[in-house]
């Protein structure tokens, strides 16, 4: 027998690939919880150079700020704890926070960096330690048990923001494609893209038009300048064994 879970997919870690991932999920309409306890490392960055779109650069906290506002408009919801433990249920995982609350979800996506504890009760999980520990997958995110996917670093991506970035992306997407989810692409078109050619608009995809390309457009120019108005507030967080003069 399935069990109904609470939530279709549980993101753990709420860095860029965590973020990236619950975007994709979120959007696509599957019930996404992103539980998050701690920094993301991305916030010890001084300025991040090498994300494209960025000419000059841009505050990392800020762009983490930016990615979090996205996940929530994509729908997803936010919980503040760490994860203690997972195991599998029937209808998929039950993971327990540090309060004893339980969250019950089909699918997870593992998006903690080097932190596996919580996953030591999974069977089947497969760890790589490489001076860190690493969860091996195959190239996008399936660990070897059903339903569970790691992203980002702990999936051994190599330590850039733009890649973690795109393979939690990469991660959402294949866990929309394993999900019962009708699926295509997440793609927003102009109108008549699909209808002018007599198809339909597949699955995930959007047709809009002008109208509402401007009123997203302004939208979205509203919502940028005030990001970028002025200087980010918070400093970089420094490495714990710099010693503080
Ligand atoms: C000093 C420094 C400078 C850097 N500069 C650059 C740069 O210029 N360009 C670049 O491309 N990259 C840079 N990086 C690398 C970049 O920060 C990482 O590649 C990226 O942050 C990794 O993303 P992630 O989502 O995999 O992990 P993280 O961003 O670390 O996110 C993991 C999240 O999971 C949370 N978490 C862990 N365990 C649990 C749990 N049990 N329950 C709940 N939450 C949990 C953590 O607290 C964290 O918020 C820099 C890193 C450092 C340290």
């Amino acid at each position: 027998m399935t069990i109904a879970t609470d939530h279709d997919v549980l993101v753990i870690g709420s860095g860029p690939a965590g973020l990236s991932a619950g975007i994709f999920t979120g959007r696509a309409g599957l019930d996404t919880l992103i539980v998050n306890d701690g920094n993301s490392i991305l916030q010890r960055n001084a300025h991040l150079e090498n994300y494209p779109g960025f000419p000059a650069g841009v505050n990392s906290r800020l762009l983490l700020e930016m990615m979090d506002d996205q996940a929530e408009r994509a729908g997803c919801q936010r919980h503040e704890a760490h994860i203690e433990t997972l195991e599998r249920t029937d209808g998929g995982f039950v993971a327990e926070v540090e309060s004893g609350k339980t969250f019950t979800t089909t699918y997870v996506v593992a998006a903690t960096r080097n932190t596996v504890d919580f996953l030591e009760g999974v069977e089947g999980v497969e760890f790589i330690e490489r001076g860190k520990t690493f969860l091996k997958t195959d190239d996008r995110g399936r660990t070897g048990v059903p339903g569970l996917y790691a992203a980002g670093r702990l999936a051994l991506q190599p330590y850039q923001t733009i890649i973690v970035a795109g393979h939690g992306a990469s991660v959402g997407v294949a866990v929309v494609e394993d999900s019962d989810v009708p699926f295509y692409h997440d793609w927003v078109a102009p109108e008549g893209y699909f209808t002018g050619r007599g198809r339909e608009v597949p699955p995930g995809c959007e047709e809009i038009d002008s109208a509402e390309r401007e009123r997203r457009e302004t939208e979205s120019l509203e919502r940028m300048r005030k990001y970028f108005a002025e200087r980010h507030p918070d400093e970089p967080i420094q490495h714990p064994s710099v010693r503080e003069e």
